[in-house]
């Protein structure tokens, strides 16, 4: 099996100059082996800090908005909390790793089945799986001190803020287009929402529905 390291301390350098600071997030990547996360032809290319395609149409999201998303979304190791689009499972597995449980939810089957099997053998015990749309959230699960959403709404999603907790944090892309998503940070506070808007994004598409076939 190659030996990743050298090139995993790099993309750590990257993170950092990139911005991130907080140590837990920076760790909880240097832990995770993203090579088992995207498919062989793509392998070599694990470490480098970029999107790769996955299965389905999809991607895995590049390094740096892992890391962004994953410090902005503040994450306790108390913390319920729900993704949206497991893709790949990275991001998904990472999460995991600072939270109490994790809740991730897909629409494609094979994506889904794919990232089940990476929890397993990664022994991720605090992740839950469910194939459906996500737009509707996890109403038997929630309420949810932290949300993350990978793909990206037309719209703040209503039904996601309703899941959130008094104080809770939403990560969302938002754009109707590719090439014009804003990241918002969102927190629910007594009387409504605040929303910081974290800058340019591109993501797929959050698709209402289920694919026919998985
Ligand atoms: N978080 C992923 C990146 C995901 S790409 C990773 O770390 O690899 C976005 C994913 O969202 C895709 O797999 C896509 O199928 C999924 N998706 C899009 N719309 C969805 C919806 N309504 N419900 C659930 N998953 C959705």
């Amino acid at each position: 099996m190659t030996d990743f390291r050298a090139e995993k301390s790099k993309l750590i350098e990257a993170l950092q100059e990139g911005g991130i600071s907080d140590e837990s997030v920076l760790s909880a990547i240097a832990d995770t082996p993203r090579e088992l996360f995207i498919p062989e032809t793509f392998k070599n290319h694990a470490y480098e800090n970029s999107a790769l395609p996955i299965d389905r149409g999809q991607t895995i999201s590049q390094p740096l908005v892992v890391a962004k998303m994953t410090e902005a979304l503040e994450v306790h190791n108390r913390h319920k909390v729900l993704e949206i689009g497991t893709g790949s499972g990275y991001q998904a597995y990472i999460l995991s790793k600072l939270c109490r449980r994790l809740f991730t939810i897909e629409r494609h089957r094979l994506l889904m089945q794919q990232a089940e099997k990476r929890f397993q053998s990664l022994r991720a015990y605090n992740i839950t799986t469910m194939r459906g749309d996500g737009g509707r959230g996890w109403p038997e699960q929630a309420p949810f001190e932290r949300i993350m959403v990978t793909a990206a709404a037309e719209d703040i999603p209503p039904v996601l803020i309703d899941q959130l907790t008094v104080g809770g944090i939403m990560i969302v892309p938002i754009g109707a287009v590719e090439d014009h998503q804003d990241l918002l940070k969102v927190t629910k506070t007594e009387s409504g929402i605040d929303v910081e808007d974290m800058g340019p994004v591109r993501f797929v598409p959050l698709v209402s529905g289920l694919p026919t076939g998985g």
